[in-house]
């Protein structure tokens, strides 16, 4: 059988994509890799996050918000198809600030963006002690809490759940999920045939969705993108009765109890080990917001690796050279996988990324030949 599309990468960003094809009636085939790549799916926090994003790039706070305006409906359609709750609630999100100097810098950054975005009105707002503690009723905040930026458009969700119910969504609405490493990407006719391991697969378009083992994939079809990990560290604790109302960077309560704890951003190369020191670290400024964790048990610490493009901004193309083969990567694909399913996966039936994407293309990262 040819596809209509391969997708290649089985993470929440291919995932996503493959979901948005399928609800389209397209025959979509999604080949992942093995259980011991680097999945950054697996390993991430779980937040739907806007506020303070594309400070280096305006377009990625705009297509953050697209995003975190249609996750309410995506996330309730994705239920209804596959039967499984992502857990996703969207009551806002809090940066905490441990001092006076804390509370201004996080002011003016946010100040600052919003005055390049030219927005009339700001969509997140800076709040004191006694404003964060009206939030979060019968939680007794460290001393040194001065207040927080709550960003209005802020969530989370719970990523296992959203992975296994865009898994189940797609093969419910027919598409197939196999796993087998992609080697080779060769032109077939006016489509692609890939090689892997387990047999060839060939399909009239592809998309690489493969995280940090993208590079070597889009190579072979003209999507060179420079890509480098970041690892980031999470703690949990044990399930404890409700506590955060609403999700923090830093801080959020599962809907089952777990505090998370994290994450830490680690240049280290593809080390995805935990470590003592960042276990203290994160510890230690837990504790300075809610002093009240320090009885709680930790029950797991785990790492995972970043998908990090050189500017830290998505990248959507389609190859030049290889026309229908697209590529999608980036850093933040809980928050992005509303829009993944709907305005990439119509865009890869189009045959045409929006004008509006034009701006992730991977080209901004050429280096000019030297003379
Ligand atoms: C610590 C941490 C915290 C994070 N917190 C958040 C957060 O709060 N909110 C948010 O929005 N994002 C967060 N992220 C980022 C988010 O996890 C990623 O953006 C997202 O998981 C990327 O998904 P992906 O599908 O692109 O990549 P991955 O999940 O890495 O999946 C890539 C898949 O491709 C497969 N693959 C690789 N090579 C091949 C090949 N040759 N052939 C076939 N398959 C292949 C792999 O097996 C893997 O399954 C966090 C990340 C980390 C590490």
């Amino acid at each position: 059988m040819k596809a209509d599309v391969i997708i290649v990468g089985g993470g929440i960003t291919g995932s996503s994509i493959a979901y948005g094809l399928a609800q389209r009636n397209q025959r979509v085939i999604v080949l992942d890799g093995e259980d011991r790549d680097h999945r950054a799916s697996r390993a991430n926090f779980g937040l739907v996050w806007v506020q303070g994003k594309g400070a280096n790039m305006p377009e990625y706070q705009f297509w953050s918000r697209r995003s975190s305006e249609r996750w309410s409906d995506f996330s309730r359609v994705l239920f209804d198809v596959a039967g499984q709750d992502p857990h996703f609630e969207q009551r806002g999100g809090l940066v905490f600030c441990l001092s006076d100097e804390e509370f201004d810098a996080r002011h003016m950054s946010l100040q600052k963006l919003h005055e390049k975005l030219g927005d009339d009105t700001a969509d997140w707002e800076m709040i004191e002690r006694s404003g964060v503690e009206k939030l979060m009723p019968g939680v007794k905040l460290g001393s040194e809490v001065c207040g927080a930026s709550l960003g209005h458009r802020d969530g989370h969700a719970n990523p296992l759940r959203l992975l296994s119910a865009l898994q189940t969504g797609i093969q419910k609405l027919g598409g197939i999920i196999m796993s087998a490493r992609v080697q080779t990407i060769q032109r077939d006719g006016s489509g692609f045939s890939l090689e892997t391991g387990r047999g060839r697969y060939s399909a009239h378009r592809i998309v690489i969705a493969a995280g940090i083992g993208s590079g070597p994939l889009g190579e072979q079809v003209g999507l060179d993108v420079p890509l480098r990990p970041q690892r980031g560290q999470i703690l949990v604790t044990e399930r404890l009765i409700p506590i955060l109302p609403l999700p923090a960077s830093g801080l959020r309560q599962t809907r089952e109890g777990s505090v998370m704890i994290g994450a830490t951003h680690e240049d280290v190369g593809f080390d995805a080990s935990t470590t003592g020191l960042a276990a203290a670290k994160l510890s230690v400024r837990a504790l300075r917001v809610i002093p009240s964790l320090a009885d709680a048990r930790l029950v797991r610490q785990w790492a995972g690796l970043r998908v990090l493009t050189p500017d830290g901004c998505p990248v959507y193309a389609q190859s030049e050279s290889h026309p229908g083969a697209f590529i999608a990567l980036c850093h933040s694909g809980v928050t992005l996988a509303a829009v993944h399913s709907e305005i990439i996966a119509q865009a890869v039936i189009d045959g045409e990324l929006p004008p509006s994407l034009e701006v992730f293309n991977q080209r901004r990262f050429d280096v000019p030949k030297a003379a």
